[in-house]
């Protein structure tokens, strides 16, 4: 089992609509290659949690690198890893713009780890555990 971590930056004509296109299609890919995770959005940045066999992670980072829908790609984590943080989730996305106030003190605490994970630079091990905690703010 493999975790793969990266962040990127949304092009302008990759608005939400085209976002959720996307989506549809991807969570279909991923359900059939027993790949899941987690797809934060805000303010045109993403960061993406990618489970699964090593394989077919680099398979689909390889096509995900050569997306022309986003830009500045910087992988944060590629490594084995002991269980799945999302194994029912084929891609949760979350756009915390789009909530309402009742979500408002979940929306801080995710936006606090996503500034956070602007300084994500190279592979780190905190990464995963950002993860951990945007699923239990989720959920
Ligand atoms: P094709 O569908 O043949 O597309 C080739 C290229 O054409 C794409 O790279 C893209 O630049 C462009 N393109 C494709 N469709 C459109 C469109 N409707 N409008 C404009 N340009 C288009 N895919 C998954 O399967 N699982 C994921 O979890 C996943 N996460 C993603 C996260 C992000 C932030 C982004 C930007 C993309 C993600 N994708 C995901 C999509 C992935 O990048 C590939 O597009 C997808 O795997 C299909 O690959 P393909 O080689 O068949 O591309």
């Amino acid at each position: 089992m493999h975790s793969l971590v990266y962040r990127s930056v949304a092009n302008n004509s990759f608005g939400l609509p085209e976002i959720y296109k996307m989506l549809s299609k991807a969570k279909d890919y991923n359900a059939e290659h027993n790949i899941t995770g987690c797809l934060l959005y805000h303010k045109h940045q993403f960061l993406q949690l990618l489970e699964g066999e090593k394989e077919k992670l680099d398979f689909l980072y390889s096509r995900i690198l050569e997306d022309h829908r986003h830009q500045d790609i910087v992988l944060i984590e590629n490594e084995e890893s002991e269980y799945r943080i999302f194994p029912d989730w084929s891609m949760a996305f979350h756009d915390y713009g789009l909530n309402g106030h009742s979500g408002s003190l979940k929306l801080k605490q995710i936006e606090l780890f996503l500034n956070k994970s602007n300084m994500f630079t190279t592979k780190s091990v905190s990464a995963i555990r950002f993860f951990s905690n945007v699923k239990e703010i989720l959920v």
